[in-house]
């Protein structure tokens, strides 16, 4: 593992010390060094690279650009316009002929960047306070959307440019709090599939949003590899893309149900793509299984939370079954004991054949765990496993 960052100030070295170190395969994670081009300077440096070139990386960077490329190749996706002037915005908002109440920054603001308003003087005030430097370079354009309703689902895929595979569809838990109440976060936990998505709309989606996107990007010269994730809502109308991201996104990775990704695991997808041999067909048949995953949480998360604190109940290396994987995110050792050092400090996985089974499972391995503060959403899938019962 070589140290974050260090690409930036000495890329050469970097991929230097990854030929070195005989690394076979970088898998790039987070959108910054995406944005960033660490892919191209490692490619330049013939060293194998999992992860979009800055070019195709621009899809998560830039909203304003996803959005005119998204218009450009007939992507599904809410009505919009861009703006970098204050005024322009605001009247924009006062006469649109849809209701544009939802306020996004262009450039990259961690998942902060998004205004859904409750009326026009909200999503005003969130446009001004972005274009005056609220998220600084980022919200130096906004993009003003059209405000979709229904179901969100993600679906990420893995992409060689021409193909794409996609992986069992996904739920994310964005708010803090149960009953879908509270901020905003990075993700509260997951579950996969999701039993609504049918496979009429899954070919949909391949279609007109992986396979569009594969072509326009090769068309401009920037063919996409790695895994490109949709976020998208399923409106009256048909699937719309709200997002994309670059890379995988999480909680919705951590709920893959068994043999999920293609070829068995990621190193073997990197095989499979080095060889040409990744299924043109757009989906795997494998996912018979369901996963859901739950994430635990400092106190005060999404907001300021404290880091250090004791975790019982596990160990670094700890995990409880065959079926049930922890994940950690936020936590360290100090003086060998595990401890927490971040907000989202750790995720329970279970995988199972039934979506209930799999969520039981994960909460049986959360409560054993334990930290000061901690916490955690009980209604992971609930509404889902809820409905299936009705
Ligand atoms: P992330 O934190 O996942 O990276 P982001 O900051 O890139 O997200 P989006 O995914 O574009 O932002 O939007 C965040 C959330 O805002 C979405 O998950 C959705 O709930 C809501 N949202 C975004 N666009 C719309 C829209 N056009 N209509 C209704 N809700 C929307």
């Amino acid at each position: 593992m070589l140290w974050p960052g260090a690409w930036r100030s000495h890329p050469r070295c970097f991929a230097f010390l990854s030929r070195a170190s005989q690394i076979e395969l970088v898998v790039v994670g987070p959108e910054q060094p995406l944005a960033d081009g660490l892919t191209d300077v490692l490619l330049s440096h013939n060293i194998n690279c999992y992860g979009p070139t800055q070019a195709a990386a621009q899809l998560e960077a830039s909203k304003s650009f996803a959005k005119d490329f998204m218009a450009k190749h007939g992507i599904p996706t809410a009505r919009y316009a861009t703006f970098s002037n204050a005024d322009q915005a605001t009247a924009f908002i006062d006469h649109a002929d849809f209701p544009a109440l939802v306020v996004k920054a262009s450039g990259l603001a961690a998942g902060k960047g998004v205004v859904v308003a409750k009326d026009r003087a909200e999503a005003k005030d969130a446009a001004r306070t972005m274009l005056d430097g609220r998220f600084g370079e980022a919200s130096s354009s906004v993009v003003i959307e059209e405000l979709l309703s229904g179901p969100e689902v993600s679906i990420l895929a893995f992409c060689d440019g021409d193909s794409a595979v996609l992986m069992p569809p996904a739920q994310d838990h964005k708010r803090q709090l149960d009953g879908d109440l509270g901020p905003n976060t990075g993700g509260m936990g997951a579950y996969a599939p999701v039993p609504f998505v049918s496979q009429e709309v899954l070919d949909t989606i391949h279609e007109t949003v992986f396979l569009r996107v594969l072509e326009g990007m090769k068309a401009a010269g920037t063919p996409y590899h790695g895994t490109l994730y949709a976020g998208l809502m399923l409106t009256q109308e048909g699937p719309r893309v709200l997002e994309f991201n670059c890379r995988f996104g999480d909680p919705e990775t951590q709920a893959r149900p068994d043999g999920s990704l293609p070829g068995g695991s990621l190193p073997n997808y990197a095989q499979l793509r080095a060889q040409g041999q990744l299924q043109p067909d757009g989906h795997q048949n494998q996912h018979r299984k369901a996963a859901a995953c739950v994430v635990m949480a400092s106190k005060g998360y999404p907001e300021a939370y404290p880091k250090g604190l004791p975790i019982v109940g596990l160990d670094a290396n700890h995990q409880l079954n065959e079926e049930t994987i922890i994940f950690h995110a936020g936590t360290a050792v100090q003086n060998k004991q595990l401890v927490t050092s971040g907000g989202r400090v750790l995720s329970v996985t279970a995988c199972a054949d039934d979506l209930e089974v799999a969520c039981q499972q994960a909460y049986n391995g959360i409560v054993n765990i334990d930290f000061e503060g901690a916490q955690y959403r009980r209604d992971i899938a609930g509404q889902v496993i809820r409905r299936a019962k009705a």
